[in-house]
């Protein structure tokens, strides 16, 4: 009789095990640390992980060759079609977090700054900086290209992109690279710096559907290209590139879009 019970629970506590065994594998907080581990993938610009490897490294990177609307594109007034479409622009002064990825310096902005984009609502939620521009504006490349990340209520994407050229020095940018963290670190700036003022006065812009510039690489983003640059000294852009070095997808095929062009 002993033995029949010890065997039994013996049994039970095998299947209890199993059990807890399953749940771990599908418990959130397990599948949220494996994201976490995503978010680090390794990619980059250069050597064995530069962009023409992205598709490679990670099954859900695939779009990165294989899509038909990827980011980013020659811009061609000739070729754009003239379209008066509506952008506004609310931006105020935010306190926010400046964020060294390693590839790029993101800054993280406080809620309540947003565009309305025919129409539809996006709120500002970061900016970063490329060198060089991943645009061209009939087919020139720019020293630099800012990139305001703007979301919907339906986690749409909206970035207007801004070129950046030698010329006067940039006050914003100054406040900006004076406070570039050390790389995965992440630095709260307590003077507040206005996004408004990283746009040009003439806000004439190109819109196109296009994706992120970055792995992975997905589609359906709503890219506002500004046809003006704004400027920043050379030696503000030689600091840039001093932390990152090169960090520009190449261009990529227009395929069958329609690029429109409004001012
Ligand atoms: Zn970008």
């Amino acid at each position: 009789m002993d033995r029949l019970v010890r065997q039994t629970l013996s049994y039970l506590i095998s299947i209890l095990f199993a059990v807890v065994f399953l749940l771990a594998i599908i418990h959130p907080t397990l599948a949220a640390s494996q994201q976490d581990v995503n978010t680090a993938r390794q990619w980059g610009y250069e050597g064995v992980t530069d962009p023409s490897h992205w598709a490679a490294l990670e099954a859900d990177f695939a779009l990165c060759s294989t899509g038909q609307s990827q980011s980013p594109i020659n811009l061609r007034s000739e070729a754009a079609i003239a379209h008066n479409e509506t952008l506004n622009i609310d931006y105020h002064p935010s306190p926010f977090n400046a964020v060294n990825t390693g590839r790029t310096l993101q800054m993280n902005y406080a809620s309540g700054s947003q565009i309305s984009l025919d129409n539809e609502n996006y709120k500002l939620v970061q900016f970063h900086f490329h060198a060089p521009s991943e645009h061209l504006i009939e087919s020139k490349t720019s020293e630099m290209e800012l990139h305001l990340v703007h979301k919907n209520a339906n986690n749409q994407l909206a970035v207007i992109g801004v070129m950046i050229e030698p010329g006067s020095p940039n006050e914003t940018l100054e406040e900006l690279w004076d406070h570039i963290p050390t790389v995965g670190t992440k630095q709260s700036l307590d003077l507040p710096v206005d996004a408004s003022r990283l746009l040009p006065d003439d806000l004439s812009f190109y819109h196109y559907q296009g994706s992120l510039t970055t792995p992975p690489c997905s589609e359906s983003v709503n890219w506002v290209v500004m046809k003006h640059p704004i400027q920043a000294s050379s030696p503000q852009i030689e600091t840039f590139k001093s932390y990152f070095h090169t960090n520009a997808r190449p261009l990529q095929a227009l395929h069958d879009r329609a690029v429109q062009f409004s001012q």
